[in-house]
């Protein structure tokens, strides 16, 4: 039946900018309604973060499993066999994870008291939508619709050649799996897929793979995908699949094929801004993306815009911490968005996060820059991460000792983005490191030593 709903707040996406935004301003008093024409979580819980997490996991315990099972079984546990992988099963675990945190979210926005409608929005002015036969008004319209996987003409998304959210989704083990984009998605994956016991190629355009890491950041990774086997082309365009072959450029115009049963093309995505009426809003926009302030206010009045469809880093946790800042706004708190640094994690192996400043960014004046080797850390050690290169670094200047940056590589180090992010977010000097008692043995006395390394005071090494 038509129905027209008056609301405070409308919040258009209930990924996890729009869920947080609407959960916030529910919190906060406000009459609010979130639409989305999926299920609630976004990219982020259905189709993006959790569920690749929970492949990669899976795909470590296999690996674990496979080198158990090996004759040497170096850490002392062996298996009669090698493990069975079904990946239909491990699909389904994954979607477990997933119905759980689709089903948390509704609960939290019911709790929060936020109406939530099911269905697509299509807007014919910027405060009026409609989705389906309801008709929603309101004075404030935060946008969240996120974003889409770009698709590359010659390589469309269908049959053998899929997207993350095909990837997965995969029903069994492709044998050879072609990987299109050594970025965040085409690493994390294809290395998932590695562990698992497929044959992987990874073809990328730039240089060098995860192009928006530092070298020394990322050499760690192309070791491992050497020793592992992986294949990866550099300098290289992918032109086109059929028959089981994917045909590619290199930079000298020579063409060649690989063969491969699946291409997950992973070359990066674009913001959601098309076929449900932002055209007629009135709202100004920043190349591909909707352009807003610093409060994430849009150019027309009371429209907001949050998340991966205003820019980069396209972030899940960017896309919270707006959400929640505009609910706030909205509800009368005075919010800035100017975080010091949002920190960022590749899941590969091995892992990698950086905070802040990285070597190859300009600053005015000298720097100090140290790193600590995970091979001097006991727990590193311990849970066989200190013979991979791995390390841990620290950016400071050298006039105040105020931290600029820290990254670190090395297994398990995305536990580390926390500690990492408080300290550049409160303004941490080395001294302010340096004069807390890090606990033994953990990932985090690295932190500690690449602090005191900076000064030229390393103990342990
Ligand atoms: P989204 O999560 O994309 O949500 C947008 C929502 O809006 C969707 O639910 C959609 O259905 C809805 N919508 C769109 N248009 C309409 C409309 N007209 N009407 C109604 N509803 C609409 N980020 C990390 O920080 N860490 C990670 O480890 C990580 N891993 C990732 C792994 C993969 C495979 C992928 C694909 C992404 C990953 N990301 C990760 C990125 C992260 O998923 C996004 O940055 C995040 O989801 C963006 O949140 P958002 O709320 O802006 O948009
Ligand atoms: P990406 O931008 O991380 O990587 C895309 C890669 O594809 C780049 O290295 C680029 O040089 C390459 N490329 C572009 N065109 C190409 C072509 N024609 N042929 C070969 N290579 C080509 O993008 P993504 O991996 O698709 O991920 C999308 C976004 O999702 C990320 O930028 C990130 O914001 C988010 N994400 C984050 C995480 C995380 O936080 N751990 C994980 C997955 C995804």
């Amino acid at each position: 039946m038509a129905e027209t709903i008056k609301c405070k707040v409308l919040v258009v996406g209930g990924g996890p900018g729009g869920y947080v935004a609407g959960i916030k301003a529910g919190q906060l008093g406000l009459d609010t309604v979130l639409v989305d024409g999926d299920r609630l979580g976004g990219t982020c819980l259905i189709r993006g973060c959790i569920p690749s997490k929970a492949i990669i996991h899976a795909a470590d315990m296999f690996e674990e499993m496979t080198h158990a099972s090996s004759k040497d079984g170096h850490v002392g546990i062996s298996l009669a066999g090698p493990p069975k992988l079904d990946l239909g099963k491990t699909v389904k675990w994954k979607e477990g994870i997933v119905d759980r945190l689709n089903g948390g979210v509704g609960a939290l926005l019911k709790r929060a008291k936020v109406r939530v409608v099911g269905g697509w929005a299509k807007f014919s002015d910027a405060k009026t939508c409609t989705v389906g036969d309801t008709t929603i008004v309101a004075e404030n319209v935060i946008l969240a619709t996120g974003s889409d996987p770009v698709e590359l003409p010659h390589l469309p998304f269908g049959g053998d050649i899929v997207s993350s959210t095909g990837a997965l989704d995969l029903p069994a083990l492709p044998k050879r799996l072609a990987v299109v984009g050594a970025g965040y998605i085409g690493l994390e994956l294809g290395i998932a897929y590695r562990k698992l016991g497929a044959e992987v190629t990874v073809v990328e355009a730039a240089e060098r793979i995860l192009p928006s890491y530092d070298k020394q950041l990322t050499n760690p990774v192309a070791q491992w995908l050497k020793k592992n086997g992986v294949e990866v082309l550099t300098g290289v365009k992918a032109q086109g699949f059929a028959k089981g072959a994917l045909t590619i450029e290199g930079a000298d115009g020579k063409k060649s094929e690989i063969k491969a049963d699946k291409v997950l093309v992973a070359v990066g995505r674009k913001p959601r801004t098309q076929g449900w009426g932002l055209e007629g809003m009135g709202v100004d926009m920043n190349g591909r993306f909707v352009k807003v302030d610093d409060q994430c206010r849009t150019s027309m009045r009371g429209v907001w815009a949050i998340g991966d469809l205003v820019g980069e880093p396209m972030l899940a946790h960017k896309a919270s911490a707006q959400g929640e800042m505009v609910a706030e706004i909205i509800a009368g708190h005075k919010r800035r968005f100017n975080p010091v640094a949002i920190p960022a994690v590749c899941f590969t192996e091995p892992e990698i996060v950086s905070v802040g400043l990285g070597p190859d960014d300009k600053v005015t004046g000298e720097v100090l820059n140290a790193s600590f080797p995970w091979a001097a850390n006991g727990r590193a050690m311990t849970l066989e991460g200190a013979d991979d290169g791995g390390f841990v670094r620290v950016i400071a200047r050298k006039d105040d000792h105020r931290l600029l940056g820290i990254q670190a590589v090395g297994r398990k180090v995305s536990e580390l983005s926390g500690e990492f992010a408080l300290a550049l977010e409160m303004g941490a000097t080395i001294e302010d490191i340096t004069g807390i008692i890090h606990a033994h043995p953990t990932l985090s006395e690295g932190f500690f030593e690449a602090a005191l390394r900076t000064v030229g005071h390393g103990i342990h090494v």
